[in-house]
C-alpha cells in the first residue's frame, strides 16, 4: 500500500497544527491533540487542507519536469549531490515542486514538501518511498532535529523551520539564481521585466543571520535548445520574472543560460 511508508515513518512526522507526534489510527495518522490526516492511496498526505491555492499550475510543473529530463540542469544536479554528505539518512526537499530533482537525490528515507497540490500529486505519480505532503514550508509536519540535510532549491525559505527539523550536525543546501540564470529570456523580455535582477546578497546575508554558511559554489553553463524547449523555458518561469509570457516568441531563443549558486549552511 503506497499509505503504508507514512505509518513507517510516523517518527519523523509531526503534527502541523500542533506540533505533536503523530500515530496511527486505522488509515489515519493521528496526533496527540486529534488532528487527523489521511495518508491517500496516490502517495501523499495533505497537510494544508485550508492553504490558498497555488499561483503555479500543472502546465508549469508538466513544463518544467520536461526541461529537467531533458538534461538541462543535470550538471546542477551533480553539484548538489557532490554537497550532500554520502549516503545521507534523511533527507526533505522543502519547496519540491514536481519532484525531479528530490527523486535524484534521495537519502535512505526522503521527505518532499510543497504547499501546491498539484506538484505533489505530478511527484507521487508512479510511486516509490518518498514521503510526499502537501505542506507549508512556515508548518513543516516534521519532527525537530531529525533531517539531515534540507534542500530548498529555487525555493523561498523558511529559516526557523529548517533550523528545528536539522539535526545538530545536519545541512541546508540551498541554490540561488544569480544573474545570468535564464538571461536569454530576460533579454527577450525587455521592458515587460518586472524583477530586472536577482539580489543574492540579501538571500545570503539573511541565510548568514540564520546558520553559518559552509560553503558556497557558483554554476554556470549555456545550452543550445530547440524551439520546443524554449517554449517550455517559457512556461516554467512567468513567476519566476512576475510578467506575462504568453506574448513571446520561443523561436527566438536558441540557448539558454543556467547560472546558479549553490550555498552550503550548517547549524550556527
Ligand atoms: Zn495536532
Amino acid at each position: 500500500m503506497s499509505a503504508d511508508k507514512f505509518f513507517d515513518h510516523t517518527e519523523l512526522l509531526r503534527c502541523p497544527v500542533c506540533g505533536t507526534a503523530f500515530s496511527r489510527s486505522g488509515a489515519s495518522l493521528i496526533c496527540a491533540n486529534g488532528h487527523t490526516f489521511d495518508p491517500s492511496k496516490k502517495g501523499y498526505v495533505h497537510f494544508a487542507p485550508n492553504a490558498a491555492p497555488s499561483h503555479y499550475d500543472r502546465t508549469l510543473f508538466e513544463a518544467r519536469r520536461r526541461i529537467l529530463e531533458a538534461g538541462f540542469y543535470d550538471d546542477v544536479v551533480d553539484a548538489i549531490r557532490r554537497a550532500m554528505p554520502n549516503d545521507p539518512g534523511v533527507v526533505l526537499d522543502a519547496g519540491c515542486g514536481d519532484g525531479t530533482f528530490t527523486k535524484r537525490l534521495q537519502g535512505e528515507t526522503t521527505v518532499g514538501i510543497d504547499l501546491s497540490k498539484d506538484a505533489i500529486q505530478l511527484a507521487a505519480r508512479g510511486g516509490g518511498p518518498i514521503l510526499w505532503a502537501v505542506g507549508d514550508l512556515t508548518r513543516l509536519p516534521v519532527a525537530d532535529k531529525s533531517v539531515d540535510v534540507v534542500l530548498n532549491l529555487f525555493s523561498p525559505a523558511h529559516y526557523a523551520e529548517f533550523i528545528r527539523v536539522l539535526k545538530p550536525d545536519g545541512a541546508l543546501i540551498k541554490l540561488v539564481p544569480q544573474e545570468g540564470y535564464l538571461r536569454e529570456i530576460r533579454a527577450l523580455m525587455g521592458s515587460r521585466l518586472q524583477n530586472a535582477s536577482y539580489s543574492n546578497e540579501a538571500v545570503v546575508s539573511h541565510l548568514s543571520e540564520k546558520l553559518s554558511v559552509a560553503d558556497r559554489a557558483r554554476i554556470t553553463y549555456t545550452r543550445p535548445l530547440t524551439t520546443g524547449q524554449a517554449g517550455d523555458f517559457l512556461r516554467m518561469t512567468p513567476l519566476t520574472f512576475g510578467a506575462e509570457t504568453g506574448a513571446l516568441d520561443a523561436s527566438a531563443l536558441s540557448e539558454i543560460t543556467i547560472d546558479v549558486e549553490l550555498l552550503i549552511a550548517k547549524q550556527k
